[in-house]
C-alpha cells in the first residue's frame, strides 16, 4: 500500500493502527512485569506506573528499565488497565484481527460440534480479550440446509466488552462479515461488565438484518433463539457437551433445576420416563413449554419457581428423583460474595442429594469464576456429609470445547460440572 493510500486508510477508521505513528507507551512496575512474563493477560491499575494512552488504545508495554513486555489494549476506567495481545508488535490491526478469527474458527471447524449454535471467540483463550463471537443457525453445519435453518442464514451475535474492543467494533464487524458471510451481526452489548469500562448497555444490528429468531439445532433438539433479549447471547452455547453428557446419566424421574430454556430438561426428556423443570424466569418457562411441544417432548412439565423454595417442599413432600440437574447461576458474582454463595452452593446440593434416590445421579454445576474446582468439589463432600449420604464422583467436566480456558488465566475456567452417583 502506498503511503497516500495508508493515511487515506488512516482517515477513514482513525482506530486502525497501520504502523506509521508510534504507540502510546505504558511502563509496568516490577511486580506488573512479572505478572506479564508469568502469562496472565491481565494487568491491574495498581500495577501500571506511567501511561499516556487514551480509552480503548492499543499500546506498547514496557518495563521500568524500558525492556518491551509487549502490545496490549489500554482501559482508562476499569481496574483491569490492560489486556495483552502478545509479546509481539502490531504491524495491522486489520491483519491482526484477520488472522486471530481466521484460527479461531478453523479451531471450531475441527471440533465436530454436533450443533447449528456455537461459540467461535472465546476472549482470552482466542488471544482477544474483551471479545466473544458466538454463531446462531449456521447452515453450513452437514445436515442443515439453508432452508431447513430457518431463517435462510447464520446470524452472528458478538459482544465487545472492554473499551479496546468496543472502540474496534466496525472493524471487528467486518472481519467477520468477510470470514463468516452471515445474514446479520448483532452486538448483544447489554452485560453489566460494560459499565466498568464505562460503556453504555446496548444492544445494535452492525450488519444486514438480524431476525427475532432464530432457528438451531443442538444434537438432536431443535430450539427457537431470541438473540435480542434472550439470557447471555441466546443459549447457555458453554452447557452444549454437559446437556449430552447428563443424557447419558438420564434414567427415571428427572428434575431440571435453574433450567432456562430446557438445554437439559429436552436431554432428560428422550431417557427418563417424566422431566420436572424448574426456573424462576416467566419467559424461560413459556420458551421451554414451546421448546418441548416443537420437539415432540411431552413428558416435560415445566413450572416458574424458585428452586430454593421449591426443593424445600419436595423435601417435605418425600418426593424423589432418580436423575438432578442443577445449574444455578452465578452465585459468586466477585471475592466478596464468595461465602455467601458457598452456603448457597452447598443448600442446593444438600437438598438434591436427599431427594435422590439411591444409585440416582446428581448432575451439579457451578458457573462462579471465584469458586475454583477444589473449592466446588469440596462443598459438595461437606453437603454429602451433612445429608449422611455416602457419593461417588464420576466425571469432572468443564465447559464446552468451543469455550477453552487459557490455562495462564485460571479465572477463564469457570464452569464446573461434576457428575456424582449416590450409593445405596
Ligand atoms: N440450565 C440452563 C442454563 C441455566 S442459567 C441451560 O443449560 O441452558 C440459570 C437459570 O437460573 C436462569 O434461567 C435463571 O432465570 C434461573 N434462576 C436464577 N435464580 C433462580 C432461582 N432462585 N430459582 C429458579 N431459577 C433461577
Amino acid at each position: 500500500m502506498s503511503a497516500e493510500a495508508r493515511s487515506a486508510k488512516a482517515d477513514d477508521d482513525a482506530y486502525v493502527y497501520d504502523g506509521l505513528m508510534p504507540l502510546p507507551v505504558v511502563t509496568l512496575s516490577a511486580r506488573g512485569a512479572d505478572r506479564v512474563k508469568s502469562g496472565h493477560p491481565w494487568v491491574y491499575r495498581s500495577d501500571v506506573r506511567k501511561s499516556s494512552a487514551q480509552p480503548g488504545d492499543l499500546v506498547r508495554v514496557e518495563s521500568e528499565r524500558g525492556r518491551p513486555l509487549g502490545t496490549a489494549l489500554w482501559s482508562s476506567t476499569s481496574q483491569i488497565s490492560l489486556r495483552f495481545l502478545g509479546p509481539d508488535d502490531v504491524a495491522d490491526e486489520r491483519e491482526m484481527f484477520r488472522d486471530r478469527l481466521r484460527a479461531a474458527l478453523a479451531f471450531r471447524d475441527t471440533l465436530a460440534i454436533d450443533a447449528t449454535a456455537w461459540r467461535a471467540v472465546n476472549a482470552e483463550a482466542d488471544r482477544l480479550p474483551g471479545l466473544i463471537v458466538d454463531v446462531y443457525g449456521d447452515p453450513s453445519t452437514p445436515g442443515d440446509s439453508k432452508s431447513r435453518s430457518g431463517q435462510g442464514g447464520r446470524v452472528v451475535v458478538l459482544q465487545t466488552l472492554t473499551q479496546g474492543m468496543d472502540r474496534r467494533l466496525a472493524l471487528i464487524t467486518d472481519v467477520l462479515v468477510e470470514l463468516l458471510a452471515p445474514v446479520g451481526v448483532l452486538a448483544r452489548n447489554d452485560p453489566k461488565v460494560r459499565r466498568l469500562e464505562g460503556l453504555a448497555e446496548e444492544t445494535v444490528v452492525t450488519f444486514g438484518e438480524v431476525p427475532d429468531v432464530v432457528d438451531v439445532r443442538e444434537g438432536p433438539v431443535r430450539y427457537a433463539v431470541d438473540v435480542r433479549l434472550g439470557q447471555k447471547t441466546g443459549l447457555f452455547l458453554d452447557q452444549r457437551e454437559n446437556h449430552e453428557a447428563a443424557m447419558r446419566y438420564a434414567h427415571g424421574r428427572g428434575l431440571d433445576a435453574f433450567s432456562y430454556h430446557g438445554g437439559f430438561a429436552l436431554r432428560l426428556a428422550a431417557r427418563c420416563d417424566a422431566v420436572v423443570a424448574l426456573d424462576s424466569s416467566a419467559p424461560a418457562i413459556a420458551q421451554l413449554q414451546a421448546n418441548a411441544a416443537r420437539n415432540g417432548l411431552a413428558n416435560i412439565e415445566a413450572r416458574e419457581t424458585n428452586v430454593f423454595d421449591e426443593l424445600r417442599e419436595f423435601e417435605i413432600a418425600r418426593q424423589r428423583f432418580d436423575t438432578i440437574v442443577l445449574d444455578p447461576p452465578a452465585f459468586a458474582k466477585n471475592k466478596a460474595s464468595v461465602e455467601r454463595a458457598a452456603a448457597g452452593y452447598k443448600e442446593i446440593n444438600l437438598r438434591a442429594l436427599k431427594l435422590l434416590t439411591p444409585y440416582g445421579c446428581l448432575i451439579t454445576c457451578s458457573c462462579s469464576s471465584n469458586i475454583d474446582e477444589v473449592m466446588f468439589q469440596d462443598i459438595l463432600e461437606h453437603a454429602a456429609a451433612d445429608a449422611r449420604v455416602t457419593v461417588a464422583l464420576v466425571e469432572k467436566r468443564s465447559q464446552a470445547r468451543d469455550h477453552p480456558v487459557l490455562l495462564a488465566a485460571p479465572e477463564t475456567h469457570y464452569l464446573k460440572c461434576l457428575v456424582l452417583r449416590k450409593l445405596a
